[in-house]
């Protein structure tokens, strides 16, 4: 997982430095260290911290291993190693990170005026184009598909045929996706929904995972499974639909 530093060069860097603090932009975080030195992190599919009071070899994947002055051991652990962990300037790294992504709803504000206007730029299908993280930061397949259900728009539509109404819809619905699965995370203890789902905890989601099941908002149809640019989308026929877009006569961004 390490990208462009070999582990004994990535030790150097950060080796009894203090942690100043820690700040995101969408999935990417930076520990930012003193003396302007920063850890880059993401991630990827698979990747989790694991928290140990002591040095304990029992950590599955770990791919770096920080070590805490108190005794404590910070472990990235990434079965996958979809994940980077990157080293450098904490500025240019934070400039890196900003000239690369989109804005992020839970920095900067997107509402249906600046989600209008992004999503204008692109005829790809709605639900894709929420995920490019170069035109909106930190909205994963989950906020998304939850997202679109909220909203009541069909994930295939074109995203650049939404009108201001139904962007606004969506900006509405995009945060409270991503107040709920906080709240959600909040009161697991468990840092990975998908993870919890999978060790058989009940569903926190409104339709992700719901293949099959009823829709909870028109109780008549059923949610559907399909794949969309090789993410699993899941959508209720009835409610969503494609109405509400330009192409109808909405009003345009
Ligand atoms: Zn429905």
């Amino acid at each position: 997982v390490l990208r462009g530093a070999s582990p004994e060069k990535v030790a150097q860097w950060i080796k009894g430095r203090r942690i100043d603090h820690v700040e995101r932009r969408g999935k990417h975080l930076l520990v930012a260290l003193e003396g302007d030195r920063a850890i880059h992190i993401h991630l990827g599919m698979t990747g989790r911290f694991v928290l140990r009071r002591a040095a304990v070899d029992d950590v599955s994947h770990a791919r770096l291993t920080l070590e805490l002055d108190d005794g404590r051991m910070i472990v990235l652990s990434d079965p996958r190693m979809f994940g980077v962990v990157e080293i450098g300037r904490t500025t240019q790294l934070r400039a890196k990170l900003a000239d690369s992504l989109g804005p992020d709803p839970l920095l900067e504000r997107v509402g249906g005026t600046e989600l209008c206007a992004i999503l204008a730029k692109t005829r790809r299908p709605v639900k894709v184009a929420l995920m490019d993280q170069r035109s909106l930061a930190g909205i994963g397949n989950i906020q998304a598909t939850e997202a679109l259900w909220r909203a009541r728009i069909h994930p295939d539509v074109p995203a650049r045929n939404l009108d201001r109404v139904a962007a606004s819809r969506l900006a509405r619905g995009m945060m409270r996706s991503i107040e709920a699965e906080i709240t959600a995370l909040q009161g697991s203890g468990d840092a990975d929904l998908e993870y919890l789902q999978d060790a058989g905890s009940a569903n926190p989601f409104l339709v992700y995972g719901r293949e099959g099941e009823l829709c909870p908002r028109c109780k008549s149809a059923r949610i559907v499974r399909k794949e969309q640019a090789g993410r699993s989308t899941f959508f209720c026929p009835t409610c969503q639909v494609r109405t509400g877009t330009k192409a109808r006569g909405g009003r345009p961004c």
